[in-house]
């Protein structure tokens, strides 16, 4: 889509891009950097300003203040609820004080005067932008954004009225666009799904054409109030074929206004890159049901996987990271792409650079990837492990097993790369022989980083939403924390990203609670033997060549050493990825069965190995990772 006005016509008007609290003040916003991007190489006459109003509130109510509330959504929610329905506030001081109950910096908070604070930031950042010369602003709500977005909506609307408001995010999707033009008359259009088709659409026939936005051609993705768009944006998605096509996120108003800030309060961001978007695990099956893990409703803004090419990812962490001068890299994707991954990694490392890159990856990593990630400089990643029993996660369709999360852990271990991870407690269909399994790896996976408990919500869109009965999940609908923070004609009728329902929820705490006190337990235990040689794994061997020697640091301060000799140390080494009895015994088949298998018990029996459905695993890392 190209401008068609000529070039002596004088500019079209200028839009804004906004993004409000509470992302990671840290980063630049990848929403705005690739909205204003592609705006400006189909537009080059039509100026486009993107807006981090984030970072401004996170410098006035202090980082370490923001980033509290940024990490838990109803702490972030309440805020800007109590500005957009001061009559509920009292609700939501209780809602903010039982869910900051357990953050050292913010159970004292007081909500009121945090309120008061939040909306004279809000009200100066307000002032300091002149929006006259602005005919639209594009309001990009993720998670944790939507009562911001809400409340910079209203304002916006109140002090400049003539201007075309449009909102987008996944907060705004094809379930609740209608319902949002309906309920908040402020916004003029929802934008559903991926945004840069659809804000070119836009910016063609509202900005460069002048039409009012009522009179505007529909295009999938784009909801208005009246008329057949929320059937037209139901049809599908607007989205770019190939992400290659994108230009380079344009990140230059962050920066501009991070050097705006107090010298005191400027740091070294970190740069969002975005390698794919959607999810290859979430692929359809052949009778069309989408796939993916059961609880995940992450990718509702857009259909099938795509993913840039190896030779461009490479090329724009090269280029962006030379351009601000920064070497921490964030990858925003779900997931990493299965056929090119190997390929960038091995791109970056010759980039010789000392990257800091951090990404979410499946379990089913395998070794040698794992390799090039640290080789390419990946510090940290977010493994998908979520559970700790094959049962489970058969039940949360997350196609791994307990033995191959401890594998990726162990690994992890080994290569020092921080694992960061969650365990998925309260799963509506999770029995006492879930949580037992559970309890029973967590008794091998101690030498290993602890995962997060993490309270299973319900997604709005999820596949355990959508397959609510066959879970035995009753009066599914909005969480009812919405009801304090939006009143009864908003709660009951705007399709919230949180959803919840009746189905033992008493039961499955009373069922999860043992695996929470382990996990505390493991987690202080991990952190006592790291004190102080913090790079030296708990579980460790050493290879003598024809012998090794596992040493083991216990809780309370004892530590324990093994030493195995001939056959035994080559099982063991065998056993470094997780191998069946069959394939053990087929590799040592000049070794007696009864040999083998009882080393494989013993080891067992002293956690030096794990076992599951006759699989094995050595769990101790080598001090020495071989090539
Ligand atoms: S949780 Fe991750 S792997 Fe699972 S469907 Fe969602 S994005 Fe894909």
């Amino acid at each position: 889509m190209k401008s068609r006005l000529k070039s002596s016509a004088p500019p079209p008007p200028p839009i804004a891009l906004l993004s409000p609290p509470w992302p990671l003040y840290t980063r630049p916003s990848i929403q705005l950097g690739a909205l204003k991007a592609i705006i400006r190489s189909r537009f080059p006459r039509v100026a486009v300003q993107a807006h981090h109003a984030y970072l401004t509130i996170a410098a006035a109510i202090g980082y370490a203040r923001y980033h509290g509330i940024s990490e838990r959504t109803w702490l972030a929610e309440t805020v800007y609820g109590a500005l957009l329905h001061p009559e509920q506030q009292p609700g939501m001081a209780r809602l903010f004080r039982r869910e900051a109950a357990g953050n050292r910096l913010l159970h004292r908070t007081d909500f009121a005067q945090l309120v008061s604070q939040v909306q004279a930031a809000t009200e100066a950042w307000l002032a300091a932008v002149d929006w006259r010369p602005f005919r639209m602003v594009g309001v990009s709500s993720v998670l944790c954004q939507l009562t911001a977005g809400l409340y910079f909506i209203r304002r916006l609307r109140e002090l400049h009225p003539d201007l075309t408001i449009v909102a987008g995010g996944a907060a705004f999707n094809h379930q609740s666009a209608a319902a949002a033009l309906e309920l908040f008359p402020e916004i003029d259009a929802v934008v559903c799904g991926e945004g840069e088709l659809p804000l070119c659409h836009l910016v063609q026939h509202h900005i460069v054409e002048g039409r009012p936005i009522t009179a505007i051609p529909p295009a999938r993705g784009i909801v208005r109030r009246g008329g057949d768009d929320a059937r037209e944006a139901a049809r599908g998605f607007y989205q770019l074929e190939n992400l290659d096509h994108l230009p380079l996120p344009d990140f230059d108003d962050y920066f501009a206004a991070l050097s705006g800030l107090d010298p005191s309060r400027r740091f070294f961001p970190t740069l969002p890159v975005e390698v794919s978007r959607g999810c290859w695990w979430q692929r359809e099956s052949t009778t069309g049901e989408s796939g993916g893990c059961e609880f995940c409703n992450l990718n509702l803004q857009w259909k099938g996987y795509r993913s840039k090419s190896a030779g461009r990812v490479v090329s724009e962490i090269d280029q962006m990271t030379r351009r601000h001068r920064l070497l921490a890299v964030a990858v925003m994707d779900n997931v990493l792409p299965k056929e090119s991954t190997a390929e960038i990694l091995r791109g970056l490392a010759g980039l010789n650079r000392d990257l800091s890159i951090f990404a979410e990856i499946r379990a089913t990593t395998p070794l040698a990837e794992l390799k090039l990630m640290r080789t390419a400089g990946m510090r940290r990643v977010q493994i998908g492990i979520e559970a700790l029993s094959t049962r489970l996660l058969r039940k949360l369709r997350k196609g791994t097993t307990a033995i191959q999360n401890l594998e990726i852990m162990k690994h992890c271990e080994a290569l020092g790369i921080a694992s960061l991870s969650n365990l998925i407690l309260h799963f509506p269909a999770s029995d006492e022989d879930d949580v037992a399994e559970t309890l029973h790896a967590m008794q091998f996976a101690g030498p290993f980083r602890p995962p997060k408990p993490v309270n299973f919500w319900l997604g709005l869109g999820s596949p355990a939403w959508r397959h609510a009965e066959a879970h035995g999940l009753d009066h599914v609908g909005n969480h009812p924390h919405w009801a304090r923070i939006f009143p009864p004609r908003i709660f009951r009728r705007m399709p919230f990203m949180i959803q919840a329902y009746q189905a033992g929820a008493g039961r499955q705490r009373r069922l999860w609670q043992p695996v929470r006190d382990q996990l505390r337990t493991w987690t202080k235990a991990y952190g006592d033997l790291h004190r102080g040689r913090p790079d030296e794994p708990i579980l460790a061997f050493r290879d003598g060549g024809d012998f090794m020697i596992i040493r083991e640091h216990r809780p309370g301060g004892d530590t324990l050493t093994h030493r195995i000799e001939g056959s035994s140390r080559r099982i063991y080494l065998f056993c470094s990825h997780h191998r069946s009895l069959q394939r053990v015994l087929a590799n040592f088949s000049n070794l007696p069965e009864d040999k083998i298998t009882s080393f494989l018990r013993m080891m067992t029996a002293q956690k030096l190995m794990f076992s599951e459905n006759d699989h094995f695993l050595s769990l101790a890392v080598p001090v020495r990772m071989p090539d």
